[in-house]
């Protein structure tokens, strides 16, 4: 039997080799089925569709969407997820079949070709292009939103305001952009919950919020 450490994706920070194709679809199926839970979720999604052995573009093109949805059950929202895997497993095998060719294009038509697929939104779009395919694009999710204001450093909420902001403070990196990424989640999860725990938070010197905090 497969060793189960096998078959869960692994965080490597600061590793930014080559991925295979294999690799690259797990990491954008990993995006689509993240929408709305949290990644232990996922983990277990891509845990059973790894034992199923169907994580492979022709085979999910053709499994049929009950089981699909019965393998993805835990990440949530499964039918329509189920259908957004779909979707974009199409959309890949008819562009070709290669997801390191799709999304190597000009990234504002790529990103554009992603954001026409139903169920594909700014923040999967954008993480599909910086860890599949290790574009310099920063990608804003809820905990980027939440730290950053609180921080003091934005009032804004759009998404393309947000991302502008951060692209134009920060040198265009894909391997930073991600490096941002992980870190914003690591603190949103250890310290800047929904209730923020300001005391002995690491930014707390440098965040609004955290300094009126930890002045009373
Ligand atoms: S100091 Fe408080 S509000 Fe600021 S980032 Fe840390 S936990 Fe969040």
């Amino acid at each position: 039997m497969t060793p189960r450490k096998e078959l869960v994706p692994r965080y490597r920070p600061g590793f930014w080799g080559a991925l295979s194709e294999r690799e690259r679809l797990e990491i954008a199926i990993g995006a689509i089925l993240t929408q709305n839970t949290n990644w232990g979720n996922v983990c277990l999604a891509l845990e059973r569709l790894n034992l199923a052995q169907v994580l492979e573009l022709e085979k999910l093109s053709k499994i049929k969407a009950q089981k699909l949805q019965s393998l993805i059950r835990s990440s949530g929202y499964f039918r329509q997820k189920s259908r957004k895997i779909k979707i974009f497993v199409e959309a890949v095998l008819n562009r070709g079949g290669s997801l390191k060719n799709w999304l190597s294009g000009p990234l504002e038509k790529t990103r554009k070709e992603l954001l026409s697929l139903w169920g594909i939104g700014p923040e999967t779009a954008d993480s599909i292009l910086l860890y599949v395919s290790q574009r310099p694009i920063f990608v804003v999710d809820a905990y980027t939103l939440r730290i950053s204001r609180r921080l003091g450093w934005v009032h804004e909420t759009s998404y393309d305001k947000l991302q502008k902001f951060f692209e134009s403070h920060l040198p265009k990196k894909s391997s930073l952009y991600s490096e941002f990424h992980a870190l914003f989640v690591a603190l949103a999860k250890n310290y800047c919950r929904t209730k923020p725990i300001c005391r002995g938070c690491p930014v707390s010197d440098i965040c609004a919020h955290g300094v009126q905090v930890l002045r009373k």
